[in-house]
């Protein structure tokens, strides 16, 4: 098994050998096939799997794909991925795998998150990113704040370390990633409260369940 036998192409397996990956792990090799065939999922994963590249190398690869297609169609491009996470260290953290898988493409991401300067948040918004990263609180007030910001042409949106995710902020999450039948839905988290099982049996729907 390697990235490009799982229908990762060359640009992103060239990135990924970059960053001295040189096998998929076996959350990747499960996940990456259904994620690029657009299927909802629902990970069961932790840290030091290899998760965060299970989920951002294909988002990449789709939302690339996509963003190609508009731009032939003349079509105007706003956020077309959206990942959520607890913590602005794991959003740090996030972004900058994103920065390094994507290097051979012309997609940018944006940091979305709490504890920090608005106005770079907004500048960094208003240079069009086609992926934002974010934490649910500022995302929220950006949301709100900033007229032209817009989830509505999301395409693919993460829900990692769901299960903390949704113990600080279960009702602002649902609300934030409401669901439209086109968007590819990725909830990852380590465990399953009942609450979390019961959020991906009503929001993502007819996922598959990938668990190791
Ligand atoms: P994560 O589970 O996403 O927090 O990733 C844990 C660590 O594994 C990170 O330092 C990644 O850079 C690394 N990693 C992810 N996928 C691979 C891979 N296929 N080969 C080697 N290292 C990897």
């Amino acid at each position: 098994g390697s990235f490009p036998a799982l229908g990762i192409e060359d640009s992103i397996a060239k990135a990924l050998m970059h960053a001295g990956y040189k096998f998929p792990t076996p959350v990747q090799r499960k996940s990456i096939p259904e994620l690029l065939s657009g299927a909802n999922v629902v990970m069961m994963a932790r840290t030091g799997s290899g998760k965060t590249a299970a989920f951002l190398v294909p988002l990449i690869q789709r939302i690339r794909a996509i963003s190609d297609s508009n731009w032939a169609q003349g079509k105007v491009i706003g956020i077309q991925g959206l990942v959520l996470v607890p913590t602005r260290e794991l959003a740090l953290q996030t972004f900058n795998f994103f920065k390094s898988y994507a290097k051979y493409t012309q997609l940018t991401a944006c940091l979305i998150v709490g504890g920090e300067a608005l106005e770079p948040q907004f500048a960094a918004l208003a240079t069009n990113p086609n992926v934002v990263i974010a934490t649910p609180g500022r995302l929220l007030q950006l949301l709100n704040e900033v007229r032209t910001f817009s989830l509505k042409g999301v395409r693919v949106c993460v829900l990692d370390e769901a299960d903390r995710l949704f113990e600080t902020s279960l009702i602002q999450s649902e609300r934030a990633v409401k669901k439209k039948p086109f968007r590819q839905m990725i909830l990852v988290s380590a465990t399953m409260p009942k609450e979390l099982a019961d959020f991906a049996s009503a929001d993502v729907q007819d996922h598959i369940l990938i668990r190791l």
